[in-house]
């Protein structure tokens, strides 16, 4: 059978009985679900504020939209982020008018210190870190750099869902403004698309409540009567988006989220094999992480000198690759940062995303490897 590089695995009847709940019920929509799965994520995470919405990337959005809003920022003012990720990540800075300024990144693929401190300006207002396959990187010294800068800090946490460091959730260190999950189709917590925003600061959370759906603020007559006879009347606060999630993709998650850690460990299971099998060929090189039994391992990657010859290889035998990711400095949207980063460019040419998800087996891990060795000499 194929093997595709990533695949999610769903508890499909325990799916199926939280779903018929909010059938049964009646609510398919915001609320219900949604609330108690924001519980369990904070339960979980240690997270003090969850916000349940649609996606990660309307979560980026909404987070660089705040701080913006909130903190004055200009037309032209800087994020610095990474070349190395998912569009969305970037997607979210231009979409508030702001500068994408790339920095580059290190040996486990996240930005790289000592270049982010180089690239910033007076116009500087924040940092975009993604926690790239799980892995945590020099977040710690990102955060010490943002505090002496006076520099927001956003956590691109889409592949972080689990990750632990020392046993604490990095997206709640002091010092992190704001991090968002990812629960789309693929990602460690699969649902189908959704995302949690979780903003260190409680007035931040509640402006992104009442943003998430359409600037509506229940608040202020709910509170006025006490009979719920005002129930339908509301204040509109803010040009809000729709964005926040619901019950049905709620309901999934909350099965899971049950599963994660179970999933993640072995995630680790297969990627201590990889290493063990590919460590020693010379040609290769395995991207690192450190805290690398707390990692949620979201991707695994390798570079390899000829990238093609080995996808091809395992292609002839319906083993499917991936590459996470292209430097973004070589879309159209993002070509004024070509050349700023050289690391990330000569990397994101040779590295190749292994299979690993939860329905590759060790026995798989064997085959991959085998192929792996005997094409890269
Ligand atoms: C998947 C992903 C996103 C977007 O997540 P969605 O929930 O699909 O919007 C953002 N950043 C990174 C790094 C991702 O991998």
């Amino acid at each position: 059978m194929a093997i595709q590089v990533l695949k999610p695995k769903f508890h499909v009847d325990e799916c199926l009985a939280e779903i018929r709940e909010c059938l049964e019920k009646g609510w398919t929509g915001l609320g219900f679900k949604t609330v108690e799965f924001e519980e369990a994520w904070k339960k979980y995470t240690g997270h003090k504020n969850a916000h349940y919405i649609n996606s990660n990337t309307v979560g980026l959005e909404m987070a660089v939209e705040i701080l913006r809003r909130e903190n004055g920022w200009q037309p032209g003012d800087e994020i610095i982020s990474t070349p190395i990720t998912f569009v969305s990540t970037n997607h979210a800075i231009l979409r508030s008018n702001l500068k994408a300024i790339f920095a580059d990144v290190d040996d486990y693929l996240c930005l790289d210190p000592e270049d982010v401190e180089k690239k910033i300006t007076d116009k500087t207002r924040a940092v975009m870190f993604v926690g790239y396959g799980g892995r945590i990187g020099q977040l710690e010294k990102i955060i010490s750099i943002c505090k002496k800068h006076n520099l927001k800090l956003i956590l691109d946490a889409a592949h972080m869902s689990g990750t632990r460091m020392n046993g604490i959730f990095p997206g709640t260190l002091n010092g992190v403004d704001v991090t968002v999950y990812s629960f789309q189709a693929v990602k460690n917590l699969p649902t189908a698309d959704s995302g949690m925003i979780c903003f260190a600061d409680d007035q931040y959370d509640a402006i992104v409540r009442k943003l998430s759906w359409l600037g509506i603020n229940k608040d202020t007559y709910a509170r006025s009567s006490s009979n719920g006879t005002y129930k339908w009347m509301y204040d509109v606060d803010y040009l809000g988006y729709k964005n926040h999630g619901n019950s049905i993709m709620a309901a999934i998650g909350l099965v899971q989220l049950k599963y994660l850690d179970e999933d993640n460990e072995y995630r680790r299971k297969l990627v201590r094999k990889y290493e063990e099998l590919l460590k020693d060929n010379p040609k290769i090189k395995i991207i690192d992480a450190n805290y690398k039994d707390e990692c949620s391992y979201h991707i695994f990657e390798i570079a390899v000198p000829d990238r093609e010859l080995v996808m091809g290889k395992l292609a002839e035998q319906e083993i499917y690759c991936g590459v996470h990711y292209r430097d973004n400095a070589e879309y159209r949207m993002y070509k004024d940062q070509m050349g700023k980063t050289p690391k990330a460019h000569e990397l994101s040419e040779h590295i190749l995303t292994l299979p690993l998800h939860l329905g590759v087996t060790e026995e798989d891990v064997v085959t991959i490897c085998k192929t792996v060795n005997e094409v890269v000499k």
